[in-house]
């Protein structure tokens, strides 16, 4: 099938695209075009308006400031997933980028897509919980700032407006200092260029990556696919956090995750047969991150 017909734009400022979508009803924003020209040939989303947002510059960047880096909304996964800076401070995201679909779909589909699509598999809204990112959103009224516990609001909903576009992010890099937190990504999925059944983020923070048995500071844990929303385990993470992640600890916070999620039946992949592997993802995320703060 092919999709409904629609006039196509071709802004080249922010300015320019806030504009368009507030003199058009219907219209879309086209960003990698990964998922949207799925949807549109399927005739799932049938936008009057089309807008590119491939010409904009100002919407692909990739900057390191006091404390955060920010990331444009048309920032590919390629360039995420090779950024050095990114991979030193924020690895989990270089990790997740890596592991999207094959290198067609990371050569142009980007940040601002992954998380304006919000689909539940989905490897940024996560990763980006467990960062405790900050997503700007612009209209023709100016930015603001949304965190992302607020940003996705129910299954492939976030809180972008009406008019209004993601225009970045930005993420936090003190709480994770270089030598002592380790993170990890896990995707449980068949093949590789698929979207995966669930995916697990784990970060540890130790104390002191030298002492015979190093305490966990701070801990977090979230999940994908294993609710409509990203699912952060604040509960899991108190388990750990100051112990020195002992088995014990390990299999209070694995029973916690299981309990907290809330995963849809799919195929080749049953509720059930997901919410077991949310316990055995949570061992192997967090022991992954508690390794990898030691081992630097
Ligand atoms: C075979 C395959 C496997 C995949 N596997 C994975 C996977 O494992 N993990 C994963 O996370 N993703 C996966 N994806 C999705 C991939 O990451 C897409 O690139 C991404 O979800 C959409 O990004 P895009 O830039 O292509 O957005 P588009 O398809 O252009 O847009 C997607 C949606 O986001 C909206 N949008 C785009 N940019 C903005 C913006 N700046 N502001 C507001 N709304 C915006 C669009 O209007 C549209 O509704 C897969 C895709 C394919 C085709």
């Amino acid at each position: 099938m092919k999709s409904e017909p629609f006039v196509y734009h071709s802004p080249v400022s922010v300015e320019e695209v806030v504009s368009l979508m507030n003199e058009h009803d219907h219209a879309e924003l086209v960003a990698g075009n990964q998922s949207l020209a799925i949807q549109m040939n399927n005739r799932l989303a049938t936008p009057d308006h089309l807008i590119d947002l491939n010409d904009v510059d100002d919407l692909a960047y990739l900057d390191e400031r006091d404390g955060a880096i920010e990331i444009g909304a048309m920032t590919t996964h390629n360039t995420i997933a090779e950024s050095d800076v990114i991979d030193r401070k924020l690895p989990i995201l270089s990790e997740a980028a890596r592991q999207i679909a094959g290198p067609s779909v990371r050569n142009v589909g980007t940040l601002g897509g992954g998380i304006g699509e919000a689909d539940p598999a989905g490897n940024y809204p996560t990763v980006l919980t467990a960062l405790d990112a900050t997503i700007t959103l612009t209209s023709e009224s100016g930015d603001r700032s949304v965190g992302v516990d607020d940003f996705f609001i129910a299954y492939m909903m976030t809180e972008v407006g009406e008019n209004e576009m993601i225009t970045g992010a930005t993420v936090p890099t003190d709480p994770f200092p270089i030598g002592r937190t380790g993170m990890s990504f896990l995707e449980l999925k068949r093949v590789s260029h698929t979207w995966p059944k669930l995916s697990a983020a784990g970060i540890v923070r130790v104390d002191d990556p030298t002492a015979s048995e190093p305490t966990v500071e701070e801990a977090r844990l979230t999940f994908a696919n294993a609710s409509d929303t990203p699912l952060r385990v604040e509960a899991a993470e108190s388990a750990i956090e100051g112990t020195s992640l002992t088995d014990d600890a390990l299999d209070e916070a694995a029973g916690i995750a299981m309990d907290s999620a809330d995963p849809a039946d799919e195929m080749q992949a049953e509720a059930e047969y997901k919410e077991e592997q949310v316990g055995i993802f949570t061992e192997r995320a967090l022991r992954e991150a508690y390794d990898r703060a030691l081992d630097q």
